[in-house]
């Protein structure tokens, strides 16, 4: 199932391993980010670029509000074992 989010102004699909962000320039242009490496030509001059951003959000990486661990997209924002010790549902 490959369902395209738009993040701010950006597009983005989330295959799981990887995301697919549209090119902001480039209409019909899409970008391949993988394991923090992006295919983009800004990515490979200077190692970052704003698609591994939407990467990020489109596959729902964030801190966790209670310990600050990389946590995946969980609703109330905790990772699972603070979810677990707080006894919140997983
Ligand atoms: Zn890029
Ligand atoms: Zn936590």
């Amino acid at each position: 199932m490959l369902s395209e989010q738009t993040i701010g102004t950006d597009r983005a699909i989330n295959l799981g391993n990887r995301v697919l962000v549209a090119s902001a320039t480039a209409p019909g242009q899409w970008y391949e980010v993988a394991e923090g490496q992006c295919e983009c030509k800004g990515f490979h001059y200077r190692q970052r670029c704003r698609h591994l951003a939407v990467a990020d959000a489109a596959q729902g990486i964030g801190s966790c509000l209670s310990c600050g661990r990389i946590t995946h997209g969980r609703a109330d924002g905790l990772c699972p074992e603070c979810a677990a010790a707080f006894g919140v549902a997983a």
